[in-house]
């Protein structure tokens, strides 16, 4: 069992956002999570990703409870174990996009070469080469999703948390983008939990939740 999740709940003030979830996700499996808005989907993964604290129940990820981690555990498991695709998940404009892929590397502690050739394979795969020079306000806002998704996946994270990664795309480059984050969990073996609205791709994943109101409701 890869991740638990027991009787999380989670509340903003007087509303209850996330109202005693439980499910489980094996490893290397892929998961979608659909509902509609407002539903508390980005605050699951939140949760999952150590971002946010639940009020109670707990995740567990490889045997490790994550709520009882310190700090300094958590953002480290967070840094080398968990990659971040999210929409609002921006590039820092002061780098330029080579630097913007290297940093979960340099926080970490890696050899820079052996990531930068990695980061270099990835970006022949994704056709983003020619902007890694460039600064983030240089290039496309789907090449820029696809350095961010680099970013993410650099130091081959174990679990891979999407929240709507393809939300600003056109459909032809949320083929693209979708394809490649599947294809790249796959081949890392790694876990991937994606927050979706299109219903093409949350019925092709082998898993799905729908969330409603807190609650799973199939
Ligand atoms: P979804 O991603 O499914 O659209 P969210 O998880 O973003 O839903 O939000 C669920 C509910 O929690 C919404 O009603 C939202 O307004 C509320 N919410 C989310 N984040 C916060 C926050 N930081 N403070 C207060 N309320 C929040
Ligand atoms: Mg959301």
């Amino acid at each position: 069992m890869f991740i638990e999740v027991e009787n999380l709940v989670k509340k903003y003030g007087m509303s209850d956002v996330l109202r005693g979830l439980n499910f489980k996700v094996e490893k290397s499996d892929e998961l979608a999570i659909v509902g509609s808005s407002g539903s508390g989907k980005s605050t699951l993964l939140y949760i999952l990703g150590g971002l946010e604290k639940p009020d109670s129940g707990r995740v567990t990820i490889e045997g490790l409870e994550i709520s009882k981690m310190s700090d300094v555990e958590l953002s480290k498991f967070r840094n080398t174990q968990i990659g971040f695709v999210f929409q609002f998940h921006f590039l820092l404009p002061s780098m330029n996009c080579l630097e913007n892929t290297l940093l979960p590397a340099k926080i970490g502690g890696f050899n820079r070469q052996e990531i930068e050739q990695r980061v270099r394979e990835l970006a022949k795969v994704l056709q983003v080469e020619h902007c890694l020079k460039k600064f983030p306000f240089e290039i496309s806002g789907g090449e820029q999703q696809r350095i961010n998704i680099i970013r993410a996946i650099s130091l081959n994270p174990s679990l891979l948390l999407c929240d709507e990664p393809t939300g600003n795309l056109d459909s032809r480059n949320t083929e693209i983008v979708m394809d490649l984050l599947r294809d790249v969990a796959a081949r890392i073996k790694s876990t991937l939990i994606m927050v979706t609205h299109d219903e093409k791709i949350s019925n092709s994943f082998s898993h799905k939740i729908s969330i409603e109101d807190g609650q799973i409701i199939s």
